[in-house]
């Protein structure tokens, strides 16, 4: 079979790297020549919504996936009946805001408490509803913490919306969380679903710097709240893929955030880390195949290379260390890599997270203190 991706970065590439061990075959589309997944696979090099790569998909593919959620609607409409997973509808809702967390509403899926703005009278008026402080979001296009301001004060209100643009926006309450964690669910073309156990998030600046799996302390009940809401997702939107619900904890309780409507950067662990990977059982759902074991392998921690690299041979000498480079010149706040590691116990993972941090440290691909944490 041979599989479309719009989009050719490091997620796109871990497609392929996941896919080709199962004779599938891929087709990228990204504006950039240089992206990480066309240095190993076929790549047309244009825009998301050029017909003629579409074109070009919808011909020579049995089925079309994506790697991020800002897949221009012409894209989206644009295969003719060669088969987009997740579908047009998953796409739409997640692009904005306002829809995703009705979405949850309608789905009794726990939401911070919320409020569309759409000019500066609504967005007083909001700021009074929801109390301060709270925090305004554009409906679209925001991503690793942009596009959004916190609110402290009444009167600055009016300041963060102009920063904003003055877009369409979304206005939260602050929601007092203990921790992040992000639930990775897949449903296939036969309706079957499976769920990773949740993973625990540490972000630095708005990036995603740290992740734990299982969580640490997770509980039965906590698993089983997140795949209920994870489920009612998947069914309503008649999804097909992985699925990634990020959501706070606040002491038992689970409030979604969002979800994102594909594979994901916290999954990158359940490349060692469990069974089947995110990105082998994101390609087995959009092919119609039976589902791969979610299962861990251990206590694993996936640390985010961001702005720098070690030496690969530093990395590598560190037994068990699984080294990802995704190809990237190295810039500031960009993803350039992943270490990922998989231990016996939480506290053999803790010492060897220790044992990796200098390396990290002394090329500033890792922020102190975010172990202490
Ligand atoms: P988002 O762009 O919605 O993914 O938000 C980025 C980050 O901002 C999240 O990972 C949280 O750390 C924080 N955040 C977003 N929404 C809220 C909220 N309603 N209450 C508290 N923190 C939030």
């Amino acid at each position: 079979m041979k599989i479309g991706i719009l989009g050719a970065g490091q997620l796109g590439r871990m497609l392929a790297l996941a896919g080709y061990p199962l004779g599938l075959e891929f087709l990228f589309v990204d504006p950039m020549a240089d992206s990480p997944a066309s240095h190993l696979a076929e790549h047309i090099v244009a825009d998301y919504d050029d017909p003629q790569a579409l074109k070009r998909l919808a011909t020579e593919c049995d089925v079309v996936s994506y790697e991020f959620e800002n897949v221009p609607e012409a894209a989206a409409n644009g295969l003719g009946s060669c088969a987009l997973h997740p579908n047009a509808k998953a796409l739409a809702v997640s692009q904005d805001r306002w829809h995703e967390k009705s979405c949850f509403r309608e789905l009794g899926i726990d939401t911070a408490p919320f409020a569309n703005v759409t000019n500066l009278e609504e967005l007083q008026a909001a700021v009074d509803q929801l109390g301060v402080p709270c925090l305004l979001k554009t409906r679209r296009f925001g991503y690793d913490g942009k596009g959004q301001r916190r609110i402290l004060h009444r009167e600055q209100a009016a300041q963060a919306y102009r920063e904003l643009g003055e877009v369409p926006c979304l206005l939260e309450g602050l929601v007092p969380f203990d921790r992040e964690v992000s639930l990775i669910a897949i449903r296939s073309t036969r309706g079957e679903l499976a769920f990773y156990p949740l993973i625990e998030n540490h972000h630095r600046d708005g990036i995603l710097r740290l992740s734990l799996a299982p969580a640490p302390r997770l509980t039965p009940e906590l698993q089983a709240a997140a795949e209920a809401f994870g489920r009612r997702l998947l069914e309503r939107l008649d999804y097909v893929g992985v699925l990634t619900l990020e959501l706070f904890v606040v002491g038992e309780q689970l409030i979604a955030n969002e979800f994102a409507p594909r594979v994901h950067n916290s999954g990158h662990l359940t490349i060692e880390g469990a069974v089947t990977s995110q990105f082998e059982n994101h390609l087995r759902a959009i092919c119609g195949w039976p589902l791969g074991a979610t299962q861990l392998n251990g206590a694993v921690a996936m640390l985010n290379l961001v702005g720098a690299l070690p030496e690969a041979s530093d990395a590598a000498a560190h037994p068990g260390l699984h080294l990802h480079y995704y190809g990237k010149q190295p810039r500031p706040a960009r993803k350039v890599g992943h270490l990922t590691l998989v231990a016996a116990t939480e506290e053999e993972r803790a010492g060897r997270l220790r044992a990796v941090e200098p390396l990290l440290l002394a090329c500033d691909a890792f922020p102190a203190g975010l172990l202490d944490s």
